[in-house]
């Protein structure tokens, strides 16, 4: 085959977009030029080799990992960060302290000014709301486990 032609035919090979459809001429040309058609199927392995995604066979809990980030952080731990340091029986403590005292705010102004009875009502509402909010937020891994336990029973 002729050199000239062959180089013109990879050229407008090369033009064309991934996947497009491939002009009769350079696929006639493919059928009888065995150094092009190998050309191009070489290019063709190593596209599918460039864009396919990229496996790592390090498992995640492998030491490796730690290692890196060590070095990368001076002061890396494995453990995870806990954000939640507040436990269980505080979050329930403090907001039964909340409960008496709305309570005990209710007996003593019982007999007093409704319209500031009121308004402290919805301070305490509010108060209320946002511990609610702060606890669900700050223990949303014990709400998504019973929340999975109960979708197992059922
Ligand atoms: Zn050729």
């Amino acid at each position: 085959m002729n050199v000239e032609k062959c180089g013109q035919i990879m050229h407008d090979y090369l033009l064309l977009d991934r996947h497009e459809h491939v002009p009769l001429k350079i696929t006639a040309h493919l059928l009888v030029c065995k150094k092009c058609r190998t050309e191009v199927r070489l290019l063709t392995i190593a596209d599918k080799a460039c864009t396919k995604p990229i496996s790592i066979p390090v498992p995640i809990t492998s030491d490796s990992i730690t290692s890196i980030m060590k070095a990368v952080i001076p002061n890396y731990t494995a453990e995870e960060p806990e954000f939640n340091k507040v436990s269980l029986k505080r979050w329930v403590v403090s907001g039964l302290v909340m409960i008496f005292a709305m309570l005990f705010f209710g007996i003593n102004s019982y007999s007093q000014n409704s319209q500031i009875a009121v308004s402290v009502y919805l301070v305490f509402a509010a108060f209320i709301t946002a511990y609610l909010a702060l606890f669900v937020a700050g223990n949303m891994d014990f709400f998504i486990k019973k929340l999975k336990n109960l979708q197992i029973t059922v």
